[in-house]
């Protein structure tokens, strides 16, 4: 499943191939983006928190359309009026919430409440505090493969950006 890193990558190919820009560029701008692409997990530390099981609440309602849209809207004002970050739209936000949801639906086995309310999957069995921990810790080199086919996504789209869509352009102004 991926975890913090994988979600992270995955946010990072979303934001350059969606915006242009590098994601790398400003630090808060980067951790902007690592927060939302990570953001629906935060149900495994309600579950930690409330319930000491970090699947107790894990895959519900945080993992549905319906969370991407609204904290998508939050994160983008928060963005805007108080943390000061420029070029954060809304559309962008929601994207890379989705992003965590849809990298959970289609490259792990269990489900996601992706139209919560109307449907909602629960994650089974149970994960104090060190097993999640561990995981993150031990477990991250698993999301090798994810961090690698974004790397060489965002690679491909800024040579795609520069040497291709720049001709294409430069024609389009001699046309004019
Ligand atoms: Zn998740």
């Amino acid at each position: 499943m991926p975890l913090p890193l994988g979600h992270t990558a995955i946010g990072l190919i979303t934001y350059e191939s969606s915006t242009g820009e590098s994601a790398f560029r400003r630090w808060k701008r980067f951790i902007f983006i690592a927060v939302l692409a990570n953001l629906p997990d935060i149900d495994v530390i309600i579950g930690l928190m409330f319930k000491w099981n970090g699947n107790a609440f894990h895959r519900g309602p945080t993992h549905s359309l319906v969370f991407a849209l609204t904290a998508g809207f939050l994160a983008c004002f928060a963005a805007r009026r108080w943390l000061g970050i420029q070029g954060i739209s809304y559309r962008l936000s929601a994207m890379l919430i989705l992003s965590h949801i849809l990298a959970d639906a289609f490259l792990t086995d269990s489900s996601v409440s992706f139209f919560w309310p109307l449907e909602v999957f629960w994650s089974q069995g149970h994960a104090g505090w060190t097993d999640i921990v561990h995981s993150i810790i031990f477990e991250g080199f698993k999301d090798g493969w994810i961090v690698l086919c974004c790397s060489i996504g965002i690679v491909l789209n800024r040579f795609t950006r520069l040497y291709l869509a720049q001709p294409l352009n430069l024609l389009h102004i001699k046309k004019d």
